[in-house]
């Protein structure tokens, strides 16, 4: 076994440090439930520290008075680190969350790509003239907030992370990020990669601890300017009281139940092997997955079948082995998927395949599930799972596929599987979802704006939209002495 690093510390104004009491979380592997490393545990007293080396680097301007396009030039340079650490990455991304080594290897190169990408765009944040006549010059300025705080999810650490602290360099605000507490390695080798590139000291710090106390410390704190939140509907509205107390802006990327429609005309092969990825990839832990499908009553025979036939082919273990089907984050998290799974059959849905724990292995493992004779109204066809686990629902009639597929609180995602472009069309704009994919889950990139309509929050993270949510429009008009458009002199 490959080994990593048995101790990680914080990284704050700078520096690599420890928690002011040298308190420490123990950093288990899900595969294999047995501890592989101790971070640094922050709680308030290292928040406060945090907060104010963000506060002095802002307050000293160097990010903010550097020519945008060196700023853009040192994103590339974190870029440049992320992606020489990139191996290094993959190993702790695939011990502490679980992935296997493909899929961390992607989680550093898609972060190092969020740096070139909004370095990229760094200089072209531009304000605009606006014309009052001769004796007025009137613009306005992108202005950064200031000190951004952010909270991160579990479930892609690194490239959630480097999204928003992407963005956040570009447009000069400075960050103080709190990693999840179950999975944070991967997230400390932005702060490496910054302290490489030359970053100023401050303008990036790193931290993790619980929620309760360390991010709920953070969110509350009462010298941040802007919170970015990427986690749970309960924790982001627990997060936005907060935020209403100061008046905070926030982005609040939260969880979904997203569904996709099948309509008669589609390649079924073609939307088997999509949904498949959309609800299987990362043992359905992403907030985009396809947790619920949609079928016509008179195809749902065959479209049952053939998932189920995928549903088996998949190897259960873990990641660093290369299965398909890796463990889900924590004991918990096992429990609680399967105490929903059995709550669905209890109200008499059918699970196909799946429906418990994987049994034989020592980690945290759910067979990969099914679900029947799914209706509207059971929870598990309303509530996120967040686990690999299949809701089928079928329909009559377009208008009821639409109606089923907007009947949740959420609305992050939505998917259309057809041939027919104006039947894509026609669904696609009726979808209350903040990303339409049509016959392919997950088409889109970090160019594609994402974020949820309805209780899946607000805000947009990724694509040119994001950075309109790292900056305040400040509008100055200037009197020309003199009037009458001034004369030089006088
Ligand atoms: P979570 O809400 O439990 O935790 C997210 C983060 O918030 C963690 O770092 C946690 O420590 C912190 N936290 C918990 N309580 C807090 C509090 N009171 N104040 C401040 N911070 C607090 O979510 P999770 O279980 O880590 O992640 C899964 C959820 O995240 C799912 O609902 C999923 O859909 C959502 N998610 C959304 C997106 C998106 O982009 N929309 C992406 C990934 C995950």
């Amino acid at each position: 076994m490959q080994e990593i690093k048995k101790y990680w510390q914080s990284y704050v104004d700078g520096q690599w440090i420890d928690s002011l009491d040298k308190d420490r979380i123990a950093i288990e592997n899900p595969a294999t439930a047995e501890t592989i490393a101790e971070i640094a545990r922050a709680k308030p007293e290292d928040i406060n520290q945090a907060v104010e080396a963000a506060r002095r680097c802002f307050s000293g301007r160097e990010l903010y008075d550097m020519r945008p396009s060196n700023r853009g030039a040192l994103m590339f340079e974190i870029a440049r680190h992320l992606t020489e650490m990139a191996d290094e990455i993959a190993l702790a991304e695939c011990l502490d969350n679980g992935k296997t080594l493909a899929g961390g290897k992607n989680e550093a190169l898609a972060a190092a790509r969020y740096f070139t990408y909004y370095g990229g765009l760094a200089d072209k944040l531009e304000g605009r003239m606006i014309p009052l006549g001769a004796d007025y010059i009137d613009y306005t300025i992108p202005a950064p907030f200031g000190v951004s705080a952010q909270v991160v999810p579990w479930n892609f650490p690194l490239q959630i992370a480097a999204r928003s602290v992407a963005c956040a360099l570009a447009t000069a605000n400075v960050v103080v990020l709190k990693s999840p507490e179950l999975s944070p390695l991967s997230t400390y080798y932005i702060a490496e990669a910054c302290h490489r590139a030359g970053v100023p000291a401050g303008a990036v710090n790193i931290l993790s601890g619980y929620g309760h106390d360390c991010g709920a410390s953070l969110v509350a704190h009462e010298d941040i300017d802007h919170i970015v939140f990427t986690g749970s509907l309960a924790t982001g509205q627990s997060i936005l009281r907060s935020a209403a107390e100061r008046v905070i802006p926030s982005i609040m990327e939260l969880g979904g139940k997203s569904a996709g429609i099948l309509f008669p005309d589609a390649d079924i092969d073609q939307a088997v092997n999509s949904t498949a990825v959309g609800i299987f990839t990362h043992a359905g832990q992403v907030c985009s997955a396809q947790s619920r499908l949609i079928v016509p009553e008179k195809q749902a025979d065959e479209v049952i079948d053939k998932l189920a036939v995928k549903a088996r082919a998949l190897s259960v273990g873990p990641g660093i082995d290369g299965h398909d089907l890796t463990p889900v984050i924590s004991r918990n998290q096992a429990e609680k998927i399967e105490g929903m799974c059995l709550a669905a059959s209890q109200a008499g849905a059918e699970a196909v395949t799946g429906g418990r724990r994987h049994e034989g292995l020592p980690g945290h493992f759910i067979d990969a599930t099914i679900f029947s004779k799914v209706t509207a109204d059971m929870t598990i066809a309303r509530e996120e799972v967040f686990g690999p686990v299949l809701s089928v629902l079928t329909y009559s009639d377009p208008e009821e596929a639409i109606s089923l597929a907007n009947g949740t609180d959420y609305g992050l995602c939505a998917g259309v599987y057809t041939k027919d472009l104006t039947t894509a069309h026609w669904a696609a704009d009726r979808l209350d979802a903040g990303q339409v994919f049509v016959n392919e889950w997950f088409a889109g990139g970090i160019e594609t704006p994402f974020g949820g309509m309805k209780r899946s929050g607000y805000g947009r993270e990724k694509g040119q939209e994001a950075l309109q949510n790292y900056v305040q429009t400040k509008n100055v008009g200037i009197r020309v002495t003199g009037g009458g458009g001034g004369r030089p002199g006088g």
